[in-house]
C-alpha cells in the first residue's frame, strides 16, 4: 500500500470517488480501498472481506482510524452499486498517464498496440438482474431453460514487457458485443487519443463498423479474418497461390508470409484493405505408445488490416496479430484464474464494472510493483503467484484489533 500511495497516490485519488448515496455514514473512499485490498489478497468474496475488516493490518493499509467502524459485507455490495464508473476510471486514467510518462508502457516494433476483446460472466438459471443478457439452453431433462448472464468487453494496452487493461464496459440488452466495444473504444480515444495506434482483435471485431470507426480517429486495425468474410478471404487466397511466400526463420519455428493490398470490395468501407497470411511450422517430438516420434506442428493465421505495405513490413503484421494473445493469456486467463474476476461478488451491473476496474488499478499497481520495484536476483526463480501470496500472507499474519481478552 505504500508503494502504491507512493507511485500512484492512490490514497487521494480513492477520495475523488464518488458514489449516489443521499447521506454517507462511511465515506466513499474506503470502500474502492477496501475492495483494491480485496483483489491484491486475492479474497473470494465480501464475506471473506469482511471477516479481514478488524485486522490491524487492513486499518494501518487503508489508512482508517482506530474507532472508525468499517463496512459490512452487505454495505459493500450496497456502495458497490452505486459507486461513479467515471470516477473510478479516472482513477485508471491516472495510472495509464503515469506509466506512459515513466515508459513502462512500451511500443512492439515502433507503434503503440491494443487489444479488444468481450468475456462472459455470472452465467446462472436463477439470478437476473434488468440488465441480464438471456439465451434459451436446452437442460438433459429439463428441457429449454432460460439462462441468464452478461459479457463485457475489455480493451487492454499492450507491450513486451508490461501490458494494462484500461477499460470495461458492460454489453447491454439488445446490443451486441461490436455495439458495446464501439462505446468503449470512442471513449477510450476521446480520453487518451494516443493510448495506441493499432487495434487488434479477433474475427468479430473485422467488421466494417469497427474499422470505420478506427479510421475516424486516424488509428489502424489488425483483425482475425475468418470464414464470416468468405468473399475477402476467397479473393486473398487466389491472389496468394500467385505469390511465393516470403520465408522468416524464428528459433525453431519457420514462418511463410503472404501479402496482397488493395482489397476494395468490403461493403461499408471506403478504405482499402490488406490481408496476411502466416504459415508457421514447428517441429515437435511427440510420445506416441510410449515411443518418441518426430512431428510439425503447423498453424495457419490470416489477418485483415488497414495498414499499407509501405507502413508496416508484412513481418510486424504477423507481430501485432499475435499480440493480441496478449488479452487472452496475460488479461482474461489471468484475471479470471489468479484474481477471480469471473466470481460473482454482487449481481448488479454498476458491480460487476466497479469491481472489473478496480481489479484493473490492482492488477496494474501489483505488476508494477513485481516488475519494476523488485530486485531482479530478488525475483530471480520466483513465479508472480510467489507474490501475490506473499502480500496475502502480509495482511493474515497480522493480530485483531482489539486483541482478545
Ligand atoms: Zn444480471
Amino acid at each position: 500500500m505504500a508503494y502504491a500511495d507512493r507511485v500512484f497516490q492512490l490514497e487521494r485519488r480513492w477520495k475523488r470517488v464518488r458514489d449516489s448515496r443521499r447521506q454517507a455514514q462511511i465515506p466513499t473512499a474506503v470502500f474502492p480501498a477496501m475492495l483494491f485490498v480485496m483483489f491484491l489478497c486475492r479474497l473470494r468474496s465480501f464475506h471473506e472481506l469482511e471477516q479481514y475488516r478488524d485486522l490491524v493490518a487492513w486499518r494501518r493499509w487503508l489508512g482508517t482510524a482506530k474507532n472508525r467502524r468499517m463496512p459490512c459485507a452487505d454495505e459493500i455490495a450496497y456502495v458497490s452499486q452505486r459507486l461513479d464508473l467515471a470516477t473510478l476510471r479516472d482513477v485508471l486514467g491516472h495510472l495509464y498517464t503515469r506509466l506512459m510518462r515513466n515508459k513502462v508502457l512500451e511500443r512492439i516494433r515502433g507503434w503503440r498496440v491494443a487489444a479488444v476483446d468481450g468475456h462472459e460472466i455470472g452465467w446462472s438459471y436463477k439470478r437476473c438482474c434488468e440488465e441480464c443478457l438471456t439465451r434459451n439452453v436446452e437442460v438433459k431433462g429439463a428441457g429449454t431453460r432460460i439462462q441468464y448472464y452478461h459479457r463485457i468487453v475489455v480493451l487492454q494496452l499492450l507491450g513486451e514487457t508490461f501490458r494494462l487493461l484500461l477499460d470495461a464496459e458492460l454489453v447491454k440488452k439488445g446490443e451486441d458485443e461490436v455495439g458495446a466495444a464501439k462505446r468503449m473504444i470512442e471513449r477510450v480515444l476521446h480520453r487518451f487519443p494516443r493510448s495506441f495506434d493499432i487495434l487488434t482483435g479477433d474475427a468479430l471485431y473485422a467488421q466494417a463498423p469497427v474499422l470505420r470507426l478506427v479510421r475516424k480517429h486516424n488509428k489502424h486495425a489488425v483483425m482475425v479474418l475468418k470464414d464470416e468474410h468468405r468473399d475477402l478471404l476467397v479473393d486473398a487466397e487466389a491472389l496468394f497461390r500467385l505469390q511465393s511466400p516470403s520465408v522468416v526463420q524464428q528459433g525453431q519455428t519457420t514462418l511463410h508470409h503472404w501479402d496482397v493490398e488493395g482489397f476494395t470490395s468490403w461493403t461499408g468501407l471506403d478504405h482499402p484493405v490488406r490481408v496476411v497470411r502466416s504459415v508457421e511450422s514447428t517441429p515437435v517430438r511427440e510420445r506416441v505408445a510410449n515411443q518418441w516420434r518426430p512431428s510439425v506442428q503447423i498453424h495457419h493465421w490470416t489477418w485483415v488490416t488497414t495498414l499499407s505495405q509501405k507502413q508496416v513490413p508484412t513481418a510486424s503484421i504477423v507481430r501485432f496479430g499475435h499480440a493480441r494473445w496478449q488479452i487472452e493469456n496475460q488479461g482474461f486467463n489471468e484475471i479470471v484464474n489468479s484474481w477471480h474476476a469471473d466470481h460473482s461478488f454482487h449481481h448488479h451491473p454498476n458491480s460487476i464494472v466497479a469491481l472489473w476496474l478496480i481489479l484493473f488499478i490492482a492488477h496494474a499497481v501489483f505488476h508494477c510493483f513485481v516488475t519494476r520495484n523488485l530486485k531482479p536476483q530478488l525475483r530471480q526463480n520466483r513465479p508472480i503467484i510467489f507474490w501475490a501470496r506473499q502480500i496475502a500472507a502480509c495482511f493474515r499474519l497480522d493480530y485483531w484489533w482489539p486483541p482478545p481478552s
